[in-house]
């Protein structure tokens, strides 16, 4: 199957990583619990060339869960982390060390800043974030150390779409590689390593698992990166239970058809919002009006359903009056699930300032119908004034 490289995504997440004629046939590779593996002989155990040898470094269940990504994502080779953002610091640490420069973009996850700024600094890795719209003028920020140029597009709560393969074509002039949070377009949408990225990194908890119940991730890696990958994931211990894989795993048979469903309803509240009196403007690349809607379209395959709004000014009162009206929109962290979600959006810049009076809320449609979910917004708007 991996050797086909016409198969469309959604054949892709259906059929890869299964196991049937290892499990008596079963469509789904069980949950594999499992510390340790017994070897057959000593000879075997001396060879250390098994399938598995201990929990931590893999078992049926985490394997099938990464051979499936791994062919969505056209990678080398893709290793499980134990969340999205344990991938983020597996994949830096893959490739930089004491000394390295990093280059950051500024509208990143937030605690990916946190890690560069607390634990990475620690470590010796120096980081400079970067305007997501600096494209090929990322070079006037290279340095001779620079290791690693890390992307996340569209950004966290801003939804900015970067010049992936501009940024990737002045990296490698130098040597320097190229890591993407691609969690918002997922490689259904977005194909890391068709523009130059050479670690494509994911918080599978989103839309991978799909349906709020696992914290996982996963780096996949291009050949030129997998090794490093192996051994930054062996040394420092990472794993995923065998529950949370096989959760992973079974989000990701339904993933593209979800995606597609998100798509069309996040399309349907961003046009509905842009025109609604209380909103200034709508953060979401698929809208022809969007700063960065020639990028989406030149690189992405699709838009999925995590954006975000700018709403007129208004006081705090009003607001949290808005907030607390809503009925099918959730309060809380993390999306991607099949449940709509609303949070207050809170930006941390330093390199380029994001620009909005209003407050600004991100939105993530879930798969309930569409116009509920609008009359919802709706009655809930009207508190604004
Ligand atoms: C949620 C998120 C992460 C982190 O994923 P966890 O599984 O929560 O650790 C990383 N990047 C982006 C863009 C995210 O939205």
């Amino acid at each position: 199957m991996s050797d086909d490289k016409k198969l469309k995504p959604e054949t892709i997440a259906t059929h890869a990583g299964r196991m049937s004629e290892a499990h008596f046939g079963a469509v789904n590779t069980p949950v594999y619990r499992a510390s340790t593996i017994l070897y057959r002989d000593l000879a075997s155990l001396e060879a250390g060339n098994t399938t598995y040898r201990y929990g931590r470094l893999g078992t049926p269940s985490s394997s099938s869960f990464e051979d499936a990504v791994n062919e969505l994502e056209g990678g080398a080779r893709t290793i499980v982390a134990p969340s999205g953002l344990g991938a983020i610091a597996l994949a830096i640490q893959a490739v930089c060390g004491a000394g390295d420069h990093l280059l950051m973009v500024d509208s990143c996850y937030h605690p990916t800043r946190l890690l560069c700024d607390r634990t990475l600094k620690r470590f010796g890795i120096e980081t400079t974030y970067y305007d997501p719209l600096i494209g090929a003028g990322i070079e006037k920020l290279m340095k001779p150390n620079t290791r690693a140029v890390f992307c996340e597009s569209p950004g966290s709560l801003t939804f900015e779409v970067q010049d992936v393969p501009a940024i990737a074509a002045v990296a490698h002039k130098q040597g320097a590689s190229v890591l993407l949070d691609n969690t918002w377009a997922t490689p259904v949408y977005f194909n890391a390593f068709d523009h130059g990225v050479d670690l494509s990194i994911q918080a599978a908890t989103k839309y991978v698992g799909g349906h709020a119940d696992v914290m996982i991730g996963y780096v996949a890696a291009n050949e030129s990166y997998r090794e490093r990958l192996e051994s930054a994931h062996h040394d420092l211990g990472l794993y995923a239970s065998g529950d949370d894989c096989y959760l992973a795993l079974r989000g990701l048979r339904t993933m593209p058809v979800r995606l597609a469903r998100h798509q069309e309803s996040g399309l349907k509240l961003a046009h509905w919002l842009a025109k609604h009196p209380a909103v200034e403007r709508v953060l979401h690349p698929a809208l022809e009006t969007d700063p960065g809607h020639a990028l989406w379209k030149r690189d992405f395959k699709g838009a999925t359903g995590l954006f975000g709004v700018v709403l007129k000014d208004t006081p705090h009162s009003r607001f949290a009056a808005f907030m607390d009206s809503l009925k099918l929109f959730g309060m809380g962290y993390s999306w991607g699930g099949y449940e709509s979600l609303i949070v207050p959006a809170k930006i941390h810049r330093s390199a380029a300032p994001f620009d909005a009076k209003g407050r600004v809320i991100r939105i993530h449609a879930g798969l309930e119908d569409t116009g509920d979910l609008i009359a919802d917004l709706d009655q809930a708007l009207a508190n604004l004034g």
